[in-house]
């Protein structure tokens, strides 16, 4: 594994101790924390810049702006998006999504138009398609997983039709840990007239992404899945179809001209952009990107197989596990699994105790839990500052947890 141990020390709160045990925190798919230089560069902004953007003819001001707007610019460099002005800050992944259903759904989708999914989607992106069919009467088609648990592509083909107008689906799995060959998805929706989205909220932090190879339409992330503040995150669109969207939310910063009765709009990316944005959030970012660039996302990538393939190992040996998702090379630092007789909130606050931060419950996938005929399961996800004691230490302490509950059985 390239990433050095001492990179842990870039994170503040690994310091902290939790029921008077270090904390081994297991949840970055959940949020990511935050590195030292994320944390310095908002405070700084804080102290030295801070001020409304795109408004004020005062120093702080421009300063903002220039400090906003830089970020737009880091983003698009980070996904390799060909220009700033296709990519739209918004909260994040989750609202970089329902502004597609409502920018794009609305105008383009009608009755009886199809729009592709699948079964392993995060609620974020399936709740937005539900809502828009049924403001639209459009048809939601499901595809399944194949035998080996990943998207089964024949079924997706399969799916297709002359009035699929999206294909969307998610990048990295938040419950399988797998990586979605989203070049081969693209082919299969761009030849049956259709547009991809993807769902990059699992991705991003964790592999080098370019959207034009990638062959997507639409990007989707949340900043604070890659070490940033919460309230960020990014929505690249083609330029072309950017421009021809209309408004999601009508306000400040959005707008042309307004009169009493009408208003004009604004070009992009602004015309998205409604009301104050998260500035010093943006900010923080753009200091997360400059961060995980500078680790490398390709050794980061490395480093969640490596974590993934070793915790595959370790909790197969303990009694009881059973593990979710595919093994292979796809295969990122989630790992999904259930302690036989054991509740996953069980598990998890078990562990809690130990200070082992994990996350148990659907994990915003009901769909994905029916088709693995499943209610809920645990998950530990790892990042840049996961090491395989923190590996051994989850494995020991499951088989402890396991030993307890037989015996209180
Ligand atoms: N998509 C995937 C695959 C996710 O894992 C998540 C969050 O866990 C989301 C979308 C939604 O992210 P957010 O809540 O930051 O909008």
């Amino acid at each position: 594994m390239a990433i050095s141990a001492e990179r842990r020390d870039d994170f503040p709160i690994l310091r902290r101790r939790v029921h008077g045990a270090p904390l081994v925190y297991l949840d970055s798919a959940a949020s990511a924390q935050k590195p030292e230089r994320v944390l310095d560069a908002v405070d700084g902004f804080y102290r030295q810049h801070y001020a409304n953007v795109h408004r004020g003819a005062h120093t702080l001001s421009a300063e903002a702006t220039d400090a906003y707007e830089a970020a737009r610019t880091r983003v698009a460099r980070f996904i390799n998006a060909p220009d700033e002005r296709s990519v739209v800050f918004v909260r994040n992944a989750t609202e970089g999504i329902n502004l597609v259903a409502h920018a794009w759904g609305r105008r383009a989708i009608g009755p009886g138009d199809e729009i592709v999914v699948t079964v392993a989607e995060h609620h974020a992106n399936l709740v937005p398609w539900h809502l828009l069919a049924a403001e639209r009467g459009a048809v939601i088609r499901g595809v399944p997983l194949g035998g080996d648990q990943r998207v089964d592509l024949d079924a997706l083909k399969g799916a297709m039709s002359p009035r699929t107008k999206l294909v969307t689906t998610f990048h990295v799995s938040n419950v399988l840990g797998v990586l979605n060959p989203i070049a081969e998805i693209a082919r299969i929706a761009h030849e049956a007239g259709a547009l991809l989205l993807v769902d990059g909220a699992q991705a991003v932090p964790h592999l080098p992404v370019d959207v034009q190879a990638l062959g997507a339409d639409m990007y989707a992330f949340s900043g604070h899945k890659v070490g940033a503040p919460s309230g960020i995150g990014a929505l690249w669109v083609r330029e072309e179809l950017l421009a021809t969207w209309p408004p999601f939310m009508g306000g400040g910063e959005m707008i042309r001209t307004v009169a009493l009765d009408r208003s004009t709009y604004a070009d992009i990316p602004m015309r998205f952009e409604a009301g104050t944005p998260a500035i010093a959030e943006a900010v923080g970012l753009h200091a997360a990107l400059d961060y995980l660039d500078e680790v490398g996302l390709q050794d980061i990538w490395d480093h969640d197989r490596a974590l993934a393939r070793y915790a595959i190992e370790r909790l197969r040996g303990v009694d009881g596990v059973t593990l979710y998702g595919p093994e292979g090379d796809d295969r990122g630092g989630i790992v999904t699994f259930n302690l036989d007789g054991v509740h996953p909130h069980d598990v998890a606050s078990a562990l809690d105790v130990r200070g082992v931060a994990i996350r148990a419950g659907h994990h915003c996938a009901q769909p994905l839990m029916g088709a693995l005929g499943v209610r809920s399961t645990a998950r530990a996800s790892f990042w840049i500052h996961t090491t395989t004691d923190e590996i051994d230490l989850l494995a020991d302490a499951l088989g402890e947890v396991r030993t307890f509950f037989a015996g209180v059985a």
